[in-house]
């Protein structure tokens, strides 16, 4: 029999995905699992979290919990995992189950996500589960990639600027920080712009990038995702952070409004808009 779609190749890299339900698409698993496929990934996503919200706020959230978690990770126990990307984690019960599935995988890169408020407003933590946060998951990461937000947040009241507070969480145990200025500009830089820096334990890295008219939903996933895509194809961290900014940059400028609220970003922008046909071969 002639194959009609080519089979997927064995060495698509996994990235095991924990991340909330965002039903607009525009954040979550369908962003996460969207951005790794456009990388070059396949996505496993495991849900974390239901959440009620349109593309102006998030209104409800429903952990998932963690021996639920934990019974979908060992279903995929056999598979072999090129990365780990972490989104919203909303309990502590959660975090822990994500924890142990982490440590069960040792050498795997690990890419979290800290989603502590959404870009409408809503609060998505709290100080508890923050603290645990910075307590038991960063030692286990790779890279985290926060907004200037959520990087004060982590970090605490003790530190002055973004330097200190990236240092802070490099001192946690985390390997790099990846802070995004997108919502928050940097002092300094032009309004015309946006700056991302990545911080390591020997040096920093930056980027500026044009910025974009309009407010989107999903942005953070979406960098995020990327990114663990490129780790997991076996890209070094510098360049992976920069070919993730610069998808997330085309996939929002790309972006589309559904409503009158705020923009999606298309990450799957090289897919023709309208129908097309598959070649078929008869049998
Ligand atoms: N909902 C879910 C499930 C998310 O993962 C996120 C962010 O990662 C959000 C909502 C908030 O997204 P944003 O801050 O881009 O609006």
């Amino acid at each position: 029999m002639n194959r009609m779609v080519p089979a997927v190749s064995a060495d698509v890299p996994i990235v095991l995905v924990f991340s909330g339900h965002d039903p607009t698409g525009g954040a979550g698993l369908v962003a996460d699992s969207e951005a790794i496929a456009a990388c070059g990934g396949w996505a496993m996503t495991i849900p974390t979290a239901l959440t009620v919200q349109n593309c102006r706020n998030v209104q409800a959230v429903a952990p998932v919990s963690g021996s639920q978690i934990r019974a979908m990770a060992n279903a995929l126990e056999d598979l072999p995992v090129a990365a780990i990307k972490v989104g919203l984690i909303a309990s502590i019960d959660s975090l822990l189950a994500v924890m142990e599935i982490i440590r069960q995988r040792p050498g795997v890169p690990v890419i979290v996500d800290p989603v502590l408020k959404a870009s409408g407003g809503a609060e998505l933590s709290d100080a508890e589960l923050v603290d645990t946060f910075c307590e038991l998951l960063l030692p286990q990461v790779d890279i985290v990639t926060p907004n200037r937000y959520e990087l004060a947040r982590l970090a605490g009241p003790d530190s002055t600027d973004d330097t200190q507070r990236a240092t802070a969480l490099l001192h946690r145990g985390c390997q790099a920080v990846l802070v995004t200025g997108t919502d928050d500009p940097v002092p300094g830089v032009a309004v015309s712009h946006v700056m991302h820096t990545l911080h390591r334990p020997h040096g920093d890295r930056q980027w500026q990038w044009p910025r974009l008219a309009g407010s989107y939903h999903g942005s953070g996933c979406t960098l995020a995702a990327a990114l663990a895509a490129r780790l997991a194809i076996g890209e070094g961290v510098v360049s992976a952070c920069e070919q993730a900014q610069a998808f997330t940059w085309q996939a929002l400028k790309r972006g589309w409004q559904p409503g009158k609220d705020q923009y999606l970003p298309r990450r799957l922008w090289q897919l023709p808009n309208t129908s097309f046909t598959i070649p078929f071969t008869a049998v």
